[in-house]
Parts: structure tokens; C-alpha cells; sequence
């Protein structure tokens, strides 16, 4: 069995990846099995998607603990400590980082134990599908080519299979399809052995779930005003940047901010509170004048 987990942030398509990979494998032959994780936050919030895939029937269940490959589509999360990005990642973990970083700078930054594989996919989804932010389709492909044993063709069947139902246009689809291709041609194939153990896995290993009471999963907090403790500006992903000099006052931007982080200053020009924009880009959007440019956010560290 291959155990695949993805990372990524709320309304990135980590979820959607993981079921391109589920079918991609599915039709190619293998058994598989896809999923999501996450809680009750929004966009931007860290989400982690599985998939597992297997020659045989898979009988295992619930979070992978321990990876084959790691699929990380947004690098910022390698820096939150709640992510828990690289937990349970060995040397022989095949690593993943959508960055425009090089691979020898990602390692050591990030203190990895072997060097990952790079490839900048939100680049790629700019280029094919002017949404840098949905990296569905190109990190299925970066998943689907570093594992091997699944062709190309088995991957853009599952593209049209899975996105057929998000009622995308012909062109959409179309250049779906060649941003897929180009994401799988860049990255090498491993062609992945399927761990031994597979073939001897039977109902004796199933982990029985201690009960835990729903505490342990939310927080309980007794502080007041304390929304504003939690710093939501690292989910962010683009980064909404207001040019002055276009801006005419007009106040759309901090009406439609859904998250209450643009205020009118003493000059009646907005100021994005950039500690909680989680960068739903909603401003850039409804700005009259084109006054908010979306710049992409990097590592803090570049
Ligand atoms: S919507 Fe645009 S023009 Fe209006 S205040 Fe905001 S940035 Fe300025
Ligand atoms: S991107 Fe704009 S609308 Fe969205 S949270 Fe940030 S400031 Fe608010």
C-alpha cells in the first residue's frame, strides 16, 4: 500500500486532489481510497486530505499517520506548528512542497531530513487557469507522477471524471487538462514500491479508538475578545496590497470584507489589518477603481 497525505489551506482544492488521485489510481488498475479532514474553519484554515493505494483490498481506515509521500500545496504551513505538517515523516518520505524555492533552500530552511521535490504549481495554475489559488489539478499530477505506476491518460480521465461535476466550461476543462500535463512532465517519477506488509494486512491490525470526550478537539476559551488573539494573516495564501494613489475613499472594500480586517482611517482610506486578512481577495474583487493588486505571499523567510 501507498499512503499519500495532502496539505493544504481551505478553498486550495486539497480535497479535490485527493480524489483525482483516489480515481486516477482506481482506473489504473489499483485499489484506492480518498478523503478530507477538517474542522469547522473556513478558507484559508490548514486542511489535510488522504489517499491511499493498494493493490489489494484496503481494509485500513482513518488519518495516515505515517506517509509514503507528502503533498505540501501551500510552503507557510511548514511554519505553523498546529499543521503538524511533517509529522511522521521518516527519511524515506518522498516530500512534496509547491514553492518557487529551490529544492536545497527548502530543506534547510525548513530543517527536512531529505531534499524535497519542488515545483511551483501555483505558477502553473496562474499560467493554465488564472487561479493560482486552486491547486487541485496540479498537485494531483505532482501525486500521481512522483508515486508511478499510473499513466498519463489514467490521470486526465479522472480529471474529467472529477471536475465533470463541478460543471467547469469545455475551455475550463481544456486547460485543466494541459495545466495536469505539464505539472505531471515536471516532477520525476519514484515509481514507489508498495510496502510488503500489504499483502499480509488483515483485520488483527485494526486499532481500536479510545473515546475521547469532544473537548479534546475544541478549545474552550473563557477569555473575552478573544477572536482577535488568533492570528488568521498566516492562512493567507495572496496578499491584497492597496494602491493609495487609485483609491478614491469610497469604502466598498471595507463594507464587503467579510472579516470585519479593513478600517476607514482618519484620511477616509482603508487600512487592511494584515495580522487577521486571511486573503479571501473578496476586497480585491469589489474595488471599483482596481485599486487592490493581489501580490502572492512567500515564506516569511524570502
Ligand atoms: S474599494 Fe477600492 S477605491 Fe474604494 S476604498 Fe477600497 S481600495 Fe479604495
Ligand atoms: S483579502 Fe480583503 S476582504 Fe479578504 S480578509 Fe483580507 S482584507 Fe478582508
Amino acid at each position: 500500500m501507498l499512503r499519500i497525505r495532502l496539505h493544504g489551506r481551505g478553498g486550495q482544492g486539497i480535497k479535490t486532489a485527493s480524489q483525482i488521485l483516489g480515481t486516477a489510481a482506481h482506473l489504473a488498475g489499483f485499489q484506492a481510497q480518498d478523503f478530507p479532514l477538517y474542522g469547522a474553519e473556513r478558507r484559508g484554515a490548514p486542511i489535510t486530505a488522504y489517499a491511499r493505494v493498494s493493490k489489494n483490498i484496503v481494509l485500513e481506515r482513518g488519518a495516515i499517520a505515517q506517509p509514503d509521500i507528502l503533498l505540501i500545496g501551500d510552503e507557510t504551513l511548514l511554519s505553523d506548528p498546529l499543521a503538524s505538517v511533517t509529522e511522521g515523516t521518516e527519511s524515506s518520505t518522498l516530500i512534496f512542497i509547491n514553492s518557487r524555492h529551490p529544492s536545497p533552500d527548502l530543506k534547510k530552511h525548513y530543517q527536512l531530513e531529505s531534499l524535497p521535490v519542488q515545483l511551483d504549481i501555483s505558477g502553473l495554475c496562474q499560467k493554465y487557469i488564472q487561479k493560482p489559488m486552486i491547486l487541485s489539478t496540479a498537485l494531483a499530477a505532482v501525486g500521481v507522477r512522483l508515486m508511478g505506476h499510473i499513466g498519463l491518460h489514467h490521470l486526465l480521465k479522472a480529471i474529467r471524471d472529477e471536475l465533470g461535476q463541478e460543471r467547469l466550461s469545455a475551455d475550463q476543462l481544456a486547460n485543466n487538462l494541459k495545466l495536469a500535463e505539464e505539472a505531471f512532465q515536471k516532477v520525476p517519477s519514484f515509481d514507489l514500491e508498495f510496502r510488503k506488509f500489504d499483502d499480509g494486512f488483515s483485520a488483527s491490525h485494526l486499532v481500536v479508538l479510545e473515546r475521547r470526550p469532544p473537548v479534546d478537539s475544541v478549545p474552550v476559551i473563557f477569555a473575552t475578545g478573544n477572536m482577535a488573539l488568533r492570528k488568521t494573516g498566516n492562512w493567507r495564501t495572496h496578499r491584497p496590497v492597496i494602491h493609495y494613489e487609485e483609491c478614491n475613499g469610497c469604502a466598498i472594500c471595507y463594507a464587503r470584507c467579510p472579516e470585519g480586517d479593513i478600517r476607514m482611517d482618519a484620511n477616509e482610506k482603508p487600512v487592511i489589518d494584515y495580522d487577521h486578512c486571511k486573503g479571501c481577495l473578496i476586497c480585491a474583487t469589489e474595488c471599483p477603481k482596481h485599486a487592490i493588486e493581489i501580490i502572492r505571499e512567500v515564506a516569511s523567510w524570502n
